[in-house]
């Protein structure tokens, strides 16, 4: 991870320094003519990341949007019975109910977010539905079901025979304990930056495993999950939903890159106040993992979390696409 980090200061920085000697300037397409920019580029969260990119590059590389790209990569993972914390296959609630939870943002700011979503395979797509057709941004449970209905998404059993059998298992115990790193959470957030220079991100999860019925974590919560300021940067959270919420973490990453952080900085920054905010309530945060990954306008990429484990995918024309492990701040 240290390689990465001193690999990315850097190829990364040195590439983009425009952006480090020039705090406090937002960047909009026109001053960022002088400095090299890296488009276009995706990042997602996750091992899972690798494929999702790969399809989001089939329509980056052929000019065309971040937000169709971003909706078109999540939703590989979205429709993979094996991943077992996003979509399709995810893990239930503690009562049997898959529940997704998705949002997506585009340069204009138009977002769209459903949350506690059931039996609809692509959430990330009624997402977009609810920020494309409908005058709200966000639909919850039974209407969000219904509005996708409307909209000719086909209505499903989201629980694979898989996911059902290891819910058994956990009924016999119940006992509600998430480890770090293991796959009982664990979100496809994406940010991508296309060949026009615009930023788009999406995010969408089956939340944490044998949640309370109702619970709505950080991911489909715009600011919180995800973050896009096009004259800024875009932000992408995964990890424990509840601490996310609390300092609405990805609105607070593109903030920091707002007044001059690179992307590796304001990732820093967010997860170091997230520590902050255990330590005042002196909660145990031994079991918890929160990561963040961001990208800015130039194509200067960073991430980092709160304990070993978390990694990305980065996709770009120069380097290809690779998984990369995040630096974390529990050492
Ligand atoms: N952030 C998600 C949630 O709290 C879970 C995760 O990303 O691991 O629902």
């Amino acid at each position: 991870m240290k390689l990465y980090r001193r690999n990315f200061l850097k190829t990364g920085l040195a590439v983009a320094s425009g952006i480090a000697l020039r705090p406090f300037k937002a960047l909009s397409n026109t001053n960022l003519q002088a400095t090299e920019i890296t488009k276009p580029i995706v990042l997602s969260t996750w091992r899972f990341g690798i494929e999702a990119n790969n399809d989001a590059w089939g329509i980056l590389k052929q000019n065309g949007s971040a937000l169709d790209a971003v909706e078109k990569g999540v939703q590989r993972v979205e429709a993979d019975p094996e991943e077992r914390s996003v979509g399709y296959g995810g893990r239930p609630d503690r009562d049997g109910n898959v529940t997704l939870d998705a949002c997506i943002m585009d340069e204009k700011a138009n977002i769209g977010s459903v949350a506690c979503l059931q039996h609809i395979k692509h959430p990330i797509s009624v997402a977009r539905a609810v920020m494309e057709k409908s005058p709200h941004v966000m639909l919850v449970g039974e209407g969000a079901l219904q509005f996708a209905m409307r909209q000719g998404f086909p209505k499903e059993d989201l629980l694979t025979k898989a996911s059902e059998k290891e819910w058994r298992e956990w009924l016999k115990t119940s006992e509600y304990k998430p480890v770090v790193n293991i796959e009982n959470h664990d979100t496809i957030g994406m940010i991508a930056l296309d060949a026009h220079g615009n930023l788009s991100g999406a995010c969408t999860t089956s939340g944490m495993a044998y949640k309370m019925q109702g619970r709505v974590g950080d991911s489909p919560i715009i600011g919180a999950g995800l973050y896009v300021d096009n004259e800024v940067g875009a932000a992408v959270a995964t990890g424990h939903g509840e601490e996310i919420i609390r300092v609405v973490g990805s609105h607070l990453v593109v903030e920091q890159m707002r007044h001059g952080k690179s992307p590796q900085d304001a990732c820093e920054a967010a997860v170091q106040l997230i520590l902050k905010k255990f330590k005042i309530r002196q909660q145990d945060y031994s079991a918890t993992q929160i990561g963040f990954i961001a990208l800015n306008k130039a194509g200067e990429f960073g991430a980092y979390c709160l304990q070993k484990g978390f990694n990305f995918a980065v996709l770009d024309e120069k380097k290809g696409n690779r998984l990369i492990d995040a630096d974390y701040l529990i050492k």
